[in-house]
């Protein structure tokens, strides 16, 4: 098993035992089947973006902590480097770098996310509370709010209520690359 796996398995198993939660149990509250739960338990299966969202929302978790670890709350200052952490999961086309792995003290997590040229993305509404920040680093993109397309240049940015549709579209004919800060309600990710 490679390791984002490994860790994503640990994690599962591990919030279903805090939550004391039946892998039916965690079916009904993430909307995931049980026989895809037991599969990524297993390490069997690499989940979608989507599949992982409906995860962390079912069990009020962010999205980074299911992906790497969640670092030391009194860590030494750090530069990170987004080409050292840039993956795709489920061997999607979109790249994804944990930048800033949710913290708990702090409540946000800061991803960067490149789309490929003509990719477009939907995303359905994460839970209640849930606040995205689209800042804008390359590329000529769009990204939909509800059902209205909002244009964005570099150094542009916009923010919104993520509890309702969304979606991200490269609009130019090379990568666009924006930092998606994630903001999460208070009380998530806390260890219960
Ligand atoms: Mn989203």
């Amino acid at each position: 098993m490679d390791t984002p796996n490994r860790h994503l398995a640990d994690t599962l198993r591990n919030l279903r035992r805090q939550r004391q939660w039946s892998l039916d149990a965690a079916a009904a509250r993430t909307g995931v089947s049980k026989a895809m739960l037991g599969q990524i338990e297993r390490g069997e299966s690499s989940p979608t973006v989507a599949t992982l969202w409906k995860i962390a929302g079912g069990f009020e978790t962010s999205l980074s902590s299911l992906l790497v670890p969640t670092p030391p709350a009194c860590s030494e200052p750090e530069v990170r480097r987004a080409a050292d952490l840039r993956r795709s999961p489920a061997e999607g086309e979109m790249l994804v770098a944990p930048l800033f792995p949710f913290d708990e003290r702090l409540g946000f997590e800061v991803f960067e996310l490149t789309l490929p040229a003509g990719y477009v993305r939907r995303s359905a509404p994460h839970e209640p509370g849930v606040t995205e920040h689209v800042l804008v680093v390359a590329g000529c993109m769009a990204v939909c709010i509800g059902d209205r397309w909002h244009a964005l240049a570099p150094s542009e940015a916009i923010r919104f209520a993520a509890d309702q549709p969304h979606g991200y579209r490269n609009d130019g004919d090379s990568p666009a690359v924006f930092h998606n800060l994630i903001h999460y309600p208070r009380q998530w990710g806390r260890a219960d």
